[in-house]
């Protein structure tokens, strides 16, 4: 994934083509070597960022890139049926989750329901923050870097699955930052 994301920073990728026209691999069976937990948002498309192609990452995206019960369940499930040994999490900078989570506990702005069910798993990583002084720019910076760490502790923690892969030393869990200005991923753990 590193040598992935250097391809796209650097303009080298790899151009895949989707098979049978070209040059990727056959797909009729799966082996992704990594899964991803990443944010929904539009400028963070995740294969192109790391140049990877059919098959290689299972990807679960929802804004905020939070953990609720269907993405632990979709990520027990692959860990499960593909042996995948690689969790990520995947945050980014200026998240509008984020933004509109601040928003919410700073200006009590009113959401929708379905929109609070983001917001309120996000909010732990934010309400510690709010009274620290920090400028809106930093506090934005600060807080999608605890919720990635949120949200790799909650994986670490909440699911038997993950624990058990972890303690047999089957699976690690890690949290990486993607800057939208200079396409660089910043892996934290
Ligand atoms: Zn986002």
């Amino acid at each position: 994934m590193v040598d992935g994301n250097q391809r796209f920073i650097d303009g080298t990728t790899l151009h895949y083509k989707f098979y049978p026209h070209g040059d990727t691999k056959d797909i009729q069976d799966q082996e992704p070597f990594a899964i991803v937990l990443g944010c929904s948002d539009s400028r963070v498309p995740i294969e192109t960022i790391f140049d990877q192609s059919f098959g290689d990452l299972f990807i679960i995206r929802i804004a905020g890139n939070i953990v609720a019960p269907s993405q632990m369940g979709s990520i027990e499930f692959a860990i499960s049926k593909f042996k995948t040994s690689l969790v990520v999490v995947l945050g980014h900078s200026n998240c509008g989750a984020i933004s509109a989570t601040i928003d919410e506990c700073i200006n009590k702005t009113h959401l929708s329901n379905s929109l609070y069910s983001i917001t309120d798993r996000i909010k732990p990583s934010i309400l510690p923050l709010i009274d620290s002084g920090l400028s809106n720019h930093e506090l934005t910076h600060k807080a999608v870097e605890t919720n990635i760490i949120n949200s790799v502790k909650q994986l670490q923690s909440q699911s038997p699955i993950i624990k058990r892969a972890i303690k047999n030393n089957k699976l690690e869990v890690i949290g990486a930052n993607y800057s939208l200005k200079s396409g660089a991923v910043d892996f934290l753990t």
